[in-house]
């Protein structure tokens, strides 16, 4: 079945997946059975000098063509990811577990950001200025910034390179992507899409991939003074050392990294509209986004019955585990088995900082690396520690709270700061959430009456404090990509100096 599906997306006569003897490789497996799925070549030192110095050629040219025309080669990626959505998101399926709708979903989104950045194509907008000098102008412009470097999770294996490099695109950089090795065919399948595009369309180069061990490749890419910007999708501690490798030579850090959310639930929350949000948001992905909902803060007025219900409808998703790919599946597995271990262990500190499981607890009795969606509630005062971690598990932690300031501060009492959620009719404890001055949630990402996990691409999608301060996508996302020029004409015809000095 995946030989087939890699041969429908033309990868299987790649040669990184016929590995020459001896060439280092890894051996990509379907967490769904743990079987392996191919054995995917791994870039040298040389392979990704290749790959970077194509990179950094075709910028050359390709910062030349205008804007509108390069968004017209990002249609035609666009349209390209349509005709291949269903054979592409059955990859992310195979690759890391996800169920159809939602590896569907992410190529969905590659097609949508695509849009979107069509749209850009023909804005890119910069400014002017008013001079404090007669007849001169302040222009503030836009210019593409160089060759990126891309290194993304195993968790959106698709939609993070797209979010940067359809952006980039139009922009007028190139782009080198680095992804997991946990999800190294669909890097292979979409890169192959788009870079096929861009030279049917005389402009190869511009969509460069390697695929290598970190220390060889990874490392090499982040201090790689050639690129000006490397956008790095992951853990934290992945991004501080990207960031710090970054920062010595003084390059650009985009960082994306992980997440720790939290819904808040008021007693004025509308229970139908929250607790399906909260289970999506939890159980979604099988607890593998940035913005898993991984606390609930809910006040002790309604603690019980929340928690009820939710165990509830917990009992129905626990038998919805299963393949991916199977109608009616809501919960698929984990991406590997040491991710299964790091859910036991979680579970294990849980109970052992006096955590009760309401939910779940226990890897699911299947091949392949399944656990059961879980919920665990702190005990009295919230002492459960093992909150304030980012575990890639389906794991809730049920937190209680008595005034809304006390909700807040809980909230915002982890390193990460990504996602938030509140549900509330409540406009005085909405606003609060919201506050102008800053003092209502921390992250990123904040919503009202709608869940942690799930943002489209219109808004800046990114988060705060150890999440890494990055935004990609929508809104003004685009300004990452490019650099800033501040221009003055003087068209007087007189030579003339700011601030009035006179040099004479
Ligand atoms: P990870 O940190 O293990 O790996 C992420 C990527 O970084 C991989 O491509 C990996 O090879 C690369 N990498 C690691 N060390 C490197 C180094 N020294 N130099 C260069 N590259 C290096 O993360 P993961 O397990 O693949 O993904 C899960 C994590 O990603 C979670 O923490 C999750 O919250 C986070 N995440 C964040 C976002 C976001 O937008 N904020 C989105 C998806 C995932």
């Amino acid at each position: 079945m995946s030989h087939d599906l890699l041969k429908r997306l033309g990868i299987d006569t790649d040669p990184r997946l016929h590995p020459k003897a001896g060439q280092p490789s890894v051996v990509t497996e379907n967490p769904a059975t743990g079987e392996p799925i191919a054995t995917v070549a791994l870039d040298d030192a040389a392979a990704y000098e290749r790959q970077a110095a194509a990179c950094v050629a075709a910028f050359a040219s390709w910062r030349s063509v205008p804007a509108p025309v390069r968004g017209q080669l990002v249609r035609s990626i666009g349209d390209a990811f349509r005709v291949h959505k269903a054979e592409l998101g059955e990859l992310v399926s195979l690759e890391v577990g996800k169920i159809r709708a939602e590896g569907e979903g992410e190529i969905q989104e590659i097609i949508d950001i695509a849009d979107f950045a069509v749209g850009l194509s023909r804005q890119l907008p910069g400014q002017v200025f008013p001079s404090e000098r007669a007849r001169h102008r302040i222009i503030e412009q836009w210019l593409p910034l160089g060759p990126v470097g891309v290194i993304s999770a195993f968790n959106f294996p698709a939609a993070v390179w797209a979010w940067n490099a359809m952006l980039a695109a139009v922009c007028g950089d190139t782009v080198l992507w680095k992804p997991s090795l946990l999800a190294p065919l669909t890097a292979i399948a979409c890169n192959r899409i788009a870079a096929k595009v861009a030279a049917d369309m005389g402009h190869p180069g511009i969509f460069g991939l390697v695929i290598g061990a970190d220390a060889e490749v990874g490392e090499r890419m982040v201090a790689d003074r050639r690129l000006p910007l490397i956008s790095a999708t992951g853990s934290c501690r992945m991004g501080k050392r990207v960031g710090r490798v970054v920062a010595e030579r003084l390059g650009r850090c985009l960082l994306e990294l992980g997440g720790n959310n939290a819904v808040i639930v008021t007693p004025d929350a509308d229970l139908k509209l929250a607790i399906p949000a909260i289970v999506f948001g939890a159980v979604g992905t099988a607890g593998q986004r940035c913005t898993t909902t991984r606390r609930l803060i809910v006040h002790e007025s309604l603690a019980d019955d929340v928690c009820r219900r939710l165990a509830e409808a917990y009992k129905q998703v626990q038998g919805r585990i299963g393949d991916p790919l199977a109608a009616g599946t809501l919960v698929g597995p984990l991406i590997n088995a040491r991710a299964v271990e790091q859910f036991e262990h979680a579970i294990a500190q849980a109970k052992a900082q006096g955590g009760a499981v309401l939910a779940g607890g226990r890897r699911a009795p299947r091949p392949g690396h399944f656990v059961e969606p879980t919920i665990v509630r702190a005990p009295a005062g919230n002492r459960l520690p093992i909150a304030a971690e980012e575990t890639f598990a389906p794991i809730l932690y049920v937190l209680t709270y008595r005034t809304f300031g006390e909700a807040l501060a809980i909230q915002n009492g982890v390193e990460q700061g990504l996602s938030s959620a509140i549900f509330s009719n409540n406009l005085l404890e909405t606003e609060a959430f919201l506050a102008a001055d800053g003092s209502g949630s921390d992250c990123g990402i904040a919503n009202v009456n709608a869940g942690t996990s799930g943002a489209e691409i219109g808004g800046a999608f990114g988060g705060e404090k150890e999440t890494g301060g990055g935004r990609e996508s929508g809104s003004d996302s685009w300004k990452a990509y490019m650099r800033r020029q501040t221009t003055v004409v003087n068209y007087s015809g007189k030579l003339e100096l700011a601030q009035g000095i006179r040099f004479e």
